[in-house]
């Protein structure tokens, strides 16, 4: 059981903190009241089941097992259906079919999916021909919409996020618990694809050795459950404190707090001041935590880091999640990694080849180039394996969804076709074709 944090003065030390990026609401009283309505609903999650993914991420860190995280940059409440949620869940369940077949590795999957709803900005607001509004913080601050109304901070919107996770997660345990995971479909998640892509072919040569090794072991009386499910995993970045606040609770099992809004949750780039409001808050829950690093990161942040929010030295505690961009990455990562291995902290160390790489196109469109992604990921294992460390897993933004958002990828997406499916409300995503071709990728890089 878990039972509320009111009581619990730890839950709530961050708010002495200065909290970066967090919404302008004009009327306190109707935050406050959303806050304590918030505070009264059941968790999304268990505390168990967090335990149990910071289990999974000690496997990580030690260097038994590879992080494949992903989802949508921003979540949209009007994405939330069942189409989509499938169309996410089929593709990192195919990648995760491919690294853990190609790579034989067994991979820990973590969407970034059912709370992905807030969004950092560089700016506080946009201008458009001459007309300047509040920029757009994700559907649980404000609407995407370019109007007045639409970006009006709304503290209404956190009560639609919480209900907007509940009914993701609980299509996503359907798909994963009720026959849809079993290992015995890896050709069904492939079958809409397959015929005109290049990546949806590759994989169905991969999904039929899969086939083939069930067989021959269904043949020798073998027929485990674990193939029957899958364990996949809900994590967001935790950017608005006062939903995060509102859902962390005290375990009653072990009187600890966990925030039950997602299994595990993240400090982003822009957020991770180390004498913030995020860090304070992300140091009191028992939650695994992943941290972003930039480019800038020095390793005494990165040190402080690990005494903050892992002070016991917990393996699977701590993700350090880094995103220097491709050309930054075999000069800044070293030393960072060095240091914190010489501290004898046991970090999970995953790359987000998405952040550092992104650029505007002629046209006007926010993108990446997949070779930039690619080459991100290839630094990273070349560090990794220069210094004798274990390149944890990947952490990126994709949808399941056919979208022309970030150029390249085998079946080629041009400068010019970006306007054809432009459909992400933040960051550019890699399309499914994109994010498979990158499984196979990373597959034979961890190999070698
Ligand atoms: C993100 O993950 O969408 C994000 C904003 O990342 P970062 O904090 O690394 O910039
Ligand atoms: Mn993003």
């Amino acid at each position: 059981m878990t039972v509320n944090a009111k009581t619990d003065a730890s839950a709530h030390t961050w708010r002495d903190l200065p909290a970066a990026q967090q919404p302008d609401y004009p009327d306190s009283k109707a935050l406050r009241d959303v806050v304590a309505e918030l505070e009264s609903y059941p968790p999304l999650v268990f505390a168990g089941e967090c335990d149990q993914l910071r289990e999974r991420m000690a496997a990580v860190a030690r260097g038994e097992a590879f992080l494949l995280q992903g989802g949508d940059c921003a979540e949209a409440f009007d994405a939330v259906s069942a189409e989509h949620i499938r169309n996410k869940l089929k593709t990192l369940l195919q990648m995760g079919a491919v690294l853990t077949y190609a790579g034989s590795v067994p991979v820990v999957k973590v969407g970034r999916i059912a709370g992905q709803y807030s969004k950092p900005r560089s700016k506080p607001t946009e201008t458009r021909d001459g007309v300047t509004l509040p920029t757009y913080r994700g559907d649980s601050v404000n609407g995407f919409e370019f109007t007045p109304e639409a970006r009006h901070p709304d503290p209404q919107r956190l009560k639609r996020m919480y209900q907007a996770s509940a009914s993701t997660l609980n299509l996503v345990r359907a798909f994963t618990t009720g026959g849809y995971a079993d290992l015995r479909q890896v050709h069904a998640w492939n079958q809409d694809f397959v015929k005109n892509s290049p990546s949806g072919q590759r994989y169905e040569a991969l999904a039929r050795e899969i086939d083939r090794a069930l067989n021959f072991m269904n043949a020798c009386g073998v027929d485990p459950e674990e193939f029957k499910t899958v364990e996949f995993f809900a994590s967001h970045e935790a950017l608005l404190l006062d939903y995060e606040g509102a859902l962390t609770r005290t375990d009653s099992r072990s009187g600890k707090l966990y925030d039950v809004s997602g299994h595990m949750v993240w400090v982003g780039e822009r957020t991770r001041q180390l004498d913030g409001a995020h860090i304070e808050f992300v140091s009191r829950i028992e939650n695994p935590v992943g941290v972003k690093l930039g480019p800038t990161t020095t390793p005494e942040e990165a040190l402080t880091l690990i005494d903050r929010i892992d002070p016991d030295r917990t393996p699977g505690r701590l993700t350090f999640i880094t995103r220097m961009g491709a050309d930054k990455i075999r000069d800044r990562l070293p030393t960072l990694v060095e240091k914190v291995a010489a501290s004898g902290a046991q970090v999970a160390w995953v790359c987000d080849p998405m952040h550092g790489n992104t650029f505007e196109a002629a046209s006007g469109h926010k993108t990446r180039r997949f070779d930039d992604v690619l080459d991100e990921v290839k630094g990273f294992f070349e560090v990794h394996k220069a210094l004798g460390t274990h390149p944890g897993g990947i952490h990126v933004e994709l949808t399941g969804d056919d979208v022309t958002e970030c150029v390249g990828g085998g079946d080629e997406i041009f400068v010019d076709d970006l306007h054809q499916r432009y459909e992400t409300a933040c960051d550019p995503r890699l399309n499914r074709s994109q994010s498979l071709d990158l499984a196979f990728l990373v597959a034979e890089m961890y190999r070698h």
